[in-house]
């Protein structure tokens, strides 16, 4: 049995991922604060599944989430450091507050999931860390500085837990999706003075001109995870309909 957690697999690019994981043959912990979008999640995967409540901006939840998957499987061969929340504002306008409320679980929890994570994976002969970054992490998006910082920290997360663990058979890889018609978006687009016009500026801003589809971002995933991705390791998936092409 090869098992994952899945962070944020209460929506949007999580969920699918959790769900295509399922499809895949991981048996997937799924993981969130919503205790019934959760369950729903966990009935939808074709395989084995559980959900642990974990609100990650927490003292001590990464640890704890690692544990509870120990404790349930006995191993930990994936962590999917999906769990992310959204800002905006230029640097003029952050505040110490903002700032450490989006690094807090965009970034924060995300290192310390990967170091109990690691310590995991060791006894268990190797595993995979994927984080999903964003194409802001590659390219500054504009106005949204302290989103942009927390997603470019976690391109250097994958490269350097990349040169640190390769000895222990640890891969890491970065996905970074380009926007993706998640709750997420939906969200910062309803609440846009001209939300149809901000969801066309959003489409055409890339090549594809549309919307990724949270489908689109989780088969990166299940590929990154998988044996046939094994000399894949510090680098990045962009899945962004050419967005940080042009
Ligand atoms: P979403 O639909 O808003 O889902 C966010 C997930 O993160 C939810 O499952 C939520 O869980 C979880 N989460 C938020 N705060 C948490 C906390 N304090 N503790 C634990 N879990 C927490 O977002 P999404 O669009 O799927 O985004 C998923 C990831 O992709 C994020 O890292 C985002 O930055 C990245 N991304 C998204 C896009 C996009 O266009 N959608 C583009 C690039 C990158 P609960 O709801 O249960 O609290």
């Amino acid at each position: 049995m090869k098992t994952a957690i899945v962070t944020g697999a209460t929506s949007g690019i999580g969920r699918a991922a959790a769900i295509a994981l399922g499809e895949a043959g991981w048996s997937v912990a799924v993981s969130g604060r919503d205790q019934s979008r959760g369950r729903e999640v966990v009935e939808s995967l074709e395989g084995e599944g559980c959900f642990f409540a974990a609100d990650l901006d927490k003292p001590g939840a990464p640890d704890q989430l690692v544990d509870r998957c120990m404790e349930h499987w006995g191993r930990l061969d994936l962590l999917v450091n999906n769990a992310g929340i959204y800002s905006r504002g230029a640097v003029a306008d952050i505040s110490g507050d903002d700032y450490d409320r989006i690094m807090d679980v965009n970034l924060r929890a995300a290192v310390l999931l990967a170091g109990a994570a690691v310590r995991a994976m060791r006894s268990g002969g190797g595993g995979v860390i994927i984080n999903v970054s964003s194409e802001a992490g590659i390219v500054a998006v504009p106005r949204q500085v302290v989103y942009n910082v927390s997603k470019a920290g976690l391109i250097m997360l994958t490269k350097s837990i990349t040169v640190d663990h390769a000895k222990d058979r640890i891969r890491a890889v970065t996905v970074c999706p380009g926007t993706t018609r998640t709750p997420l978006v939906e969200e910062a687009i309803a609440g846009a003075p001209d939300p149809a016009e901000h969801e066309r500026v959003l489409a055409s801003s890339r090549p594809a001109n549309r919307l990724g589809r949270p489908e689109e971002i989780a088969s990166a995933i299940v590929y990154a995870a998988s044996d046939e991705a094994s000399f894949l390791s510090g680098t990045e998936i962009v899945v962004d309909g050419g967005y940080t092409a042009a």
